[in-house]
Parts: structure tokens; sequence; C-alpha cells
């Protein structure tokens, strides 16, 4: 398909098929980014969630720890305090060791020693602030107090109270916890260390720094109301909550811990960030790749039209294309080498040497002459002559022009060959050659018309008087009444015959002269017998010198003939001597004696509108090879040394101007048979044929051919 049938069938192509062809295309493109965009966001969204995980699992680990910090922290003190019992209990120690103890634990507010039924004995308050119980006496929270203790009593052991708020001076107000320990003296209740506890100072000084920096740490009730906050989270959009039970002997707090996050990073963290430029790098990749494939796409477009308009242009070739690799083998042939040699590409491509169209005959000397071409590098330019086979064994010259195959990067890979099939132009120049050959001989014919116009007319003359002066001797040997009778009658017969040969003589002449002129004769009817009797002196002098026994036979059967006469006894005359000749040289060949030449004449099968009479002479000579035979009646074709080469044409001449055909066929077992047909008149009750003039022809050489 070339370029032009290629845009003929985009131009065939529906609209709606070109506009799918071109959504699809697209629609494949915006599936292909809506999946990586959402593999993008699943990506982002994961991860952030599985940073969300890490965040709430570290939240709640951190938290896990704080209680814990705070849990040690207040046994801690409880064992500190527990120190206060053993000690003997005298006032001044036990406000010194508490005073140590408020200073060095600043989530303790006050300690208090009670007595068994929970009246105050000593009582120290926190050197860093203002009595918590200024505002409200302490009496508003001895109910919490007292609980505790009794829950301390009942488990022999420390108790904490429930939490309760404490209005301070300033208008605020703060949540507290009281811890009750019993003091036991061998096993006798001896009263009660009460503590009390800030919850905000427990979060701020039990608490590892490390762990609540930038979180907001808080104890809640079970319902979520805070009851202690310490220290202030980082603002973010996002906040992360743990809580933890912080399970106390006589009372439970919940810890709970937030913690702000800034979720607004697009790329919560390095992986994701990583996924998402590698996303983005395959994107890009990707119409990269898009890119480079519409590119691909177009040369392989482009490289499909022009081979295929290559291919159409060597399929429209009339000279045969043959490319062939450095050691001579067929690489590359076009249909028209195909059809011109008749073999299949794929014989060709296949078959080693010989190759398949080279005729056997010369297959030695082509691959002699290829060796040759092939190792030099330079090719005569011009081409060179060869002879190629058909599959059918047919021969047919061909020019061949060479050319090196250069490939791309350069390098000479082979020999590229156009073939030309030049019998046209071989059989033209033949007809050419012919043609010239016929004009030379007509140019020479011409001139044997001349001669034999001049001839006829200047040996008229001498021939007439020959026939007078024997007309003359005769007439005066009549006259002599001679004594030896014998030869004057022998005399008499020779002169008379060549009064007769002259006068024949000067017939041929004048037939020969009206013939190259052309004139116009009249026909006569002549009996075929007296056609032969009058050539039979001259063919018996020649048969009784050849040592040949002459046959004639003549079908009484036979009508008369309608012909030129003189002209008709000398093609006899002709065929018989040719007869003769040929018979001589089969004889001196042979060397057999008996050498026969047969005359005969018969009625031939009658035509349309005439009868006609067949002559036909026999030879047993050497017959006629089919070389021979081929330019028999060419004008000056003789195998004799002394012949002229004119007879058999001049005689084919005369037969057809009469109609006629002369013929000839091989005898048997030897020599030739020549045959030819003279009208022997009308057939009754038919028109006659306008025979009574030569048919005028436009030149000599036609005329003899
Ligand atoms: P010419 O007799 O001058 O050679 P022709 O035209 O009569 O010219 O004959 C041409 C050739 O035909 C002869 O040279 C001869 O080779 C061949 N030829 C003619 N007649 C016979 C024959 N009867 N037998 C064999 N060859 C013949």
């Amino acid at each position: 398909m070339n370029i032009a049938a290629l845009q003929k069938t985009m131009a065939n192509r529906p609209w709606w098929r070109l506009t799918l062809r071109w959504n699809r295309r697209w629609s494949l493109w915006a599936l292909l980014v809506a999946l990586v965009v959402a593999m993008l966001g699943t990506l982002v969204w994961l991860a952030g969630r599985y940073e969300g995980g890490l965040i709430q699992t570290r939240l709640e680990r951190d938290t896990a720890e704080i209680v814990t910090d705070i849990r040690t922290g207040l046994m801690r003190n409880i064992q500190r305090l527990q120190t206060l019992q053993s000690t003997e209990r005298s006032a001044e120690t036990w406000r010194l060791q508490v005073n140590e103890l408020l200073r060095q634990h600043r989530e303790i507010l006050r300690v208090e020693w009670r007595d068994e039924s929970l009246d105050l004995q000593l009582a120290d308050d926190t050197p860093f602030r203002q009595s918590v119980f200024e505002r409200m006496s302490r009496a508003n929270a001895m109910q919490d107090t007292a609980q505790a203790c009794a829950t301390g009593l009942r488990v022999s052991g420390p108790a904490y109270s429930g939490s309760y708020f404490m209005p301070q001076k300033d208008g605020l107000g703060m949540e507290l916890l009281d811890l009750c320990i019993p003091l036991t003296n061998e096993g006798q209740l001896t009263g009660y260390t009460v503590v009390t506890y800030s919850l905000q100072e427990i979060l701020s000084e039990l608490v590892n720094k490390q762990l609540s920096r930038g979180q907001g740490l808080s104890f809640t009730e079970a319902d979520g109301t805070r009851l202690a906050i310490a220290g202030t989270p980082t603002r973010g959009t996002r906040v992360y909550s743990a809580h933890q039970l912080l399970d106390l002997p006589g009372t439970t707090l919940v810890v709970r811990m937030d913690s702000w996050r800034g979720t607004p990073d697009f790329f919560p963290n390095v992986l994701t960030a990583l996924v998402s430029a590698m996303a983005i790098a395959l994107v890009a990749v990707l119409l990269l790749l898009g890119r480079d494939m519409r590119k691909r796409l177009k040369a392989e477009n482009d490289l499909a039209d022009a081979l295929a308009f290559r291919k159409a242009m060597e399929d429209s070739l009339v000279t045969g294309l043959r490319a062939r690799d450095l050691q001579g083998r067929i690489t590359y042939v076009n249909p028209a080498f195909c059809e011109m040699v008749g073999v299949d590409a794929k014989e060709l491509l296949d078959h080693n040497f010989p190759s398949p169209y080279w005729p056997p005959e010369l297959a030695g000397a082509y691959q002699d002459r290829q060796a040759i071409r092939l190792a030099s590098a330079s090719l005569p330019r011009g081409g060179h002559e060869s002879i190629f086979m058909r599959r059918d064994g047919t021969r047919f010259p061909v020019l061949i022009i060479e050319a090196p195959l250069i490939n791309a990067t350069g390098k000479h890979t082979g020999w590229m060959s156009a073939i030309l099939d030049i019998s046209e132009q071989r059989r033209v120049e033949e007809v050419s050659r012919t043609s010239q050959d016929r004009l030379q001989a007509t140019a020479r014919l011409a001139m044997v018309g001349e001669m034999a116009s001049l001839l006829s007319h200047e040996l008229n003359q001498p021939l007439a008087a020959i026939s007078s002066y024997a007309t003359g001797s005769l007439n005066l040997l009549g006259d002599a009444r001679g004594t030896d009778v014998t030869l004057s009658a022998d005399l008499r017969l020779a002169l008379k015959r060549i009064g007769e040969q002259a006068e024949r003589a000067g017939k041929v002449i004048k037939s020969v002269h009206d013939f190259v002129r052309r004139r116009d004769q009249v026909r006569e009817r002549v009996a075929p017998r007296a056609l032969l009797d009058a050539i039979m002196p001259l063919v018996s002098l020649q048969a009784r010198k050849l040592s040949v026994r002459l046959a004639i036979e003549v079908d009484p059967a036979c009508a008369v003939v309608l012909c030129d006469r003189t002209m008709v006894e000398q093609v006899l005359l002709n065929l018989a001597r040719n007869g003769m000749q040929a018979m001589q040289a089969e004889s001196r060949k042979t060397h057999t004696h008996e050498r026969v030449l047969t005359l005969r004449v018969k009625p031939a099968a009658a035509s349309e509108t005439n009868r006609w009479v067949e002559f036909s002479v026999a030879d047993q000579g050497v017959g006629i090879s089919d070389e021979v035979a081929a330019k028999l009646f060419t004008p000056f074709f003789t195998t004799r040394a002394e012949g002229m080469g004119l007879g058999l044409s001049l005689c084919r001449t005369v037969i057809e101007q009469h109609g006629g055909y002369l013929g000839h066929e091989p005898a048997k077992p030897r020599g030739t048979i020549f045959k030819f047909t003279l009208p022997s008149g009308p057939i009754p009750g038919k028109p006659a044929p306008s025979i009574t003039a030569f048919q005028t022809t436009p030149d000599a050489s036609e005329f003899l051919t």
C-alpha cells in the first residue's frame, strides 16, 4: 500500500471511529492518572494512620509511665511519712521532719497529725504557698478525710480520700486529695497522719518532665471532667488522648494525657514523602514513556508508509532487481525478476549455485565470471549483457547493471543488480537487420533487373542473327544436293537445334525482360506434355552428361494449363537441373550409379473456382537439411560454388504469380520432391479468375522472393 492508498484509507474511516480512538487513548491516560492519585491518597492516608497509631501507642506508653511515676512518688512519700511514725513522737521532731518533707515535696500542701478521734494535734503547711484552707476552713473537707482514715483503719494501711475542690483566696480553687495513714502502737491506734496533696502539684512534681513536656496532662473524673491540669500542650489540629487509671487505696483517679499533633503536614513522614516522590517519578516516567511511545509510533507509521511505498514501487517496476551478498548468494529479488525468469522468490533465495536461471551450458562460465566480478571492487557502470533461462528452458538475453550495496554504517555488504530483459530489443534489431539485408538484396535485384534488361536488349540481336544464320545454313544445305547424305542430315539437325535454342534464348530473354519490367504477359493454354517436351532436349543433354535416367509420367487425365509458357518451362528446367545436381553431389558421396529423375504431372485437387494440375520433380539426391530449407527461397542463397541462388526464388515468384503453390518435401528413401501447381482453367459455370495478367508487385524484392 502506498501513501496515497494509506491516506485514502484514513479518509474512508468514519469520524466517530477516529474520535473513539482518540477518546480511548485519553481515557486510558485519565484512568492511569486517577489510579496513581488514588494510590498516592491511599498511601498518604495509610501513612497518616500508621503515624497516628504510633503517636497513640507512644502516648499510651507515656501515660502508663506517668501513672507509674505518680504511684512510685506517692509510695515513696508514704514511706517517708511512715518514718514519722517510727520516731519518738515529740512535737518538735515531728515538726522538723515534716518541715523537711514539705520543703522537699512541693506536691504535699499540708501534713497533719491527728489523734485517734481525728482531732488535730499538729499541722504544718507547705512553705511554698499560703495554706489552702485559709478561705474555707479545714472542717469543710474533714468528711472526705474521715472517710479515708476509716478506710485506712479498715485496711490497716494508708488510704486516700476522694478528690475535693477547695476554693482559694485568689478566687480560684484547687483540687485536693487527702492521704490518711493510721498510726498504731503495738496494734493499738494512736492517731493519724493526714497528708493533703494538690492534684496539680502531683502532676507537675511526680511526673518525669521529659514525658510531660508539650503534653496536656490531667486528672479527670470518670465522666471526663478535668480535676487538675499540668502543662500546656502544643497546639495542633489533631489531638491524641490516652487514659490510664491510677488505682490508689481508697480512691481511683484517671490520668489523661493529651497530645496535639500538627497533622496538616501533607507528608506525615519520610516514608510517605519517599513513596510520593517515587509515585510522582513514576508518573513522570510514564509520561515520558508515553511521549516516547508516541514518537516511536509515529516513526513506525512513517516507516510502514515508506516500506509500503517502496514495496509498491518495487512491485510496479518492470526492471528486475536482485541483491546478492559478498559471496554471491541472492538476498533479495523483486516480483519483476521472478516473473522474468519464471522462478519463485523463495526458491531463488534458498537456491545455491548454480542459479536456477543460468543455462546449464553456461553455468561454469557464469560462475567464473561471478567470481571475478565479486573479487573486483569496481564494476562496469554501463552493465553487461548475459543470457538467462526461464523455467521452461527458453533462453533470453538480458542487460545487467550492477552497483555495490553499502549499508547504513558505510560497510560494503553486497551487490545490487538491475536486470532488463532485452529480447524485444534484440528482436527489433533482428527485424531491422533483416530489412537492411532485404534492402541490400533489393538494391542488388534492381541492379540484376537493369542488367537483365540490358542483356536482353543486347543479346537479342546476336541471338536473332544466330537464328537466321542457322536457318540460312539449313536452306543452303537443302539446296546443295550433297554427296554425304548422312552428314548433311546430321548437320541439318544440329543447325536446326541451334536455331531452336537461339530462338528459345530470345524468348527467354524477352520473357525475363518483360518480367523485370513488370509488363503484362499473355497466358496461353498449353498441354502439360508440351511443356515437358519443350525442355526435354536441354534436360536430356544434361542428364546424359551426369548419367541420370529420366522418367516421365504424365497422367492422361490432366487438362491443359493456363500459363506463361516460357517462364513455366524455365521453372521446370530449373527444378530438373537442381535435382540432377543434387544427385550428382549424392553419388559423389555414396558412389551409387542408379540415379533417376522423375518428372510427373497429375491432376490436383480443384479449388472453388479452378481445377489445378500438379507438376513434380523428384530426385534421389542429397535432400534438403532444415538449415538449407529455411533459406531455400531467399534470393542469392546457394550452396554451390558456381550457383547464383536466384533459381528457386524466381521459380516461386513465377508459380505464385500464376496463383499456384511451389513447395518441397523429402522423397523416400532419399532425395527431394519439388512440387508446384498451375491452374488448368476455370470450372464450368464459375466465373473465370482474372489471371490474364501478372499481378504487379510494388518492388523487385517482393517480386523475386
Ligand atoms: P543455385 O541453383 O544457383 O544454387 P537455387 O535457388 O536453384 O540456386 O538453389 C538454391 C540452393 O538450394 C542450392 O544451392 C541447393 O543447395 C539447394 N537445392 C535446390 N534444389 C535442390 C535439390 N533438388 N536437392 C538438394 N538441394 C537443392
